[in-house]
């Protein structure tokens, strides 16, 4: 070596402490064709391997049997309704997601109770968990399987402005029961797509960011960024440990479509209550 200069190990070491690690992008809540989302799982990983993800989980539905909001989505057909079928896909997609973009695929489900109110996602299991079961049940076979249990838009949500109407999911029933809970459950959504629960933040509770992924848009909201690395355990270990961070995933290359315009009509729509009469 040139006597003055300097070597690049020893430029990195005199970087000191300053990590330049990469934090891994990661969406841990997908819905597919496979239940009531718009996309195929193949054009699913399609999209997240080209928008640079690292790490995502495909947490389709699975209902109660028990209130006609949950019994309109399986007569639609919204559901998984073969699980064999739905894990083996995901495993066959994984390989191609793993080989072509370096994307690391979680299988899930969103266990979705809308009788008691709540949705839980069990992430990187092995089969299928019955949604009429209690929360405490739906969590320990979770917790059986070796998954983690994550507490989906814990609070009040206003999911979509349909037809002028506002659809509001009542899936409280874990944070109105928290205390019950909080040893139980692995993480709870802080942010779901753009609505976030600060409450959440306020209890300093474990907390993740998701899309709730049904439809192309909706990749551009909240993620989690993890630092760790890029397997299932290491994925699950940095979740329970918080070795995270928040990240709102947009397009760059386009401005948000009119926002101060769709924020004011989605407010007089949405918060009646507030807007002066
Ligand atoms: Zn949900
Ligand atoms: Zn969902």
């Amino acid at each position: 070596m040139v006597k003055g200069k300097i070597s690049k190990k020893e430029k990195t070491k005199n970087k000191g402490e300053k990590k330049l690690r990469r934090p891994l992008l990661c969406d841990f809540h997908i819905h597919t064709t496979f239940s009531d989302g718009e996309m195929k799982l193949r054009e699913v990983i399609d999209l997240y391997g080209v928008n640079g993800f690292d790490v995502i989980a495909i947490t389709d539905h699975v209902f109660d049997t028990q209130c006609p909001l949950s019994l309109n989505m399986i007569n639609k057909g919204a559901y998984v309704d073969n699980f064999d079928r739905y894990f083996w896909a995901i495993k066959k997609a994984s390989t191609y997601a793993r080989k072509k973009y370096d994307l690391l695929i979680i299988p899930g489900i969103e266990v979705t109770n809308n009788n008691v109110g709540f949705h839980i996602l069990g992430l990187d299991i092995k089969k299928t968990i019955d949604a009429n079961l209690s929360a405490k049940e739906v969590i320990e076979e979770i917790h059986h399987q070796e998954g983690l249990a994550i507490a989906c838009h814990p609070y009040y949500k206003i999911s979509e402005l349909q037809d002028r109407q506002k659809i509001e999911e009542t899936t409280i029933y874990l944070w109105e029961n928290r205390e019950r809970y909080l040893d139980l459950i692995d993480a709870w959504e802080i942010a779901n797509r753009d609505d976030l629960f600060s409450v959440v933040g306020l209890s300093k509770l474990p907390f993740l960011a998701n899309s709730d992924f049904h439809e192309k848009k909706h990749i551009y909201s909240w993620k989690t960024q993890i630092y760790t690395s890029k397997d299932p355990s290491s994925v699950k270990n940095a979740i329970k440990e918080q070795k995270i961070s928040l990240a709102l995933f947009r397009d760059e290359t386009e401005a948000l479509s009119s926002p101060h315009l769709a924020g004011k009509d989605y407010f007089n729509l949405a918060f009646p209550q507030l807007v002066a009469t």
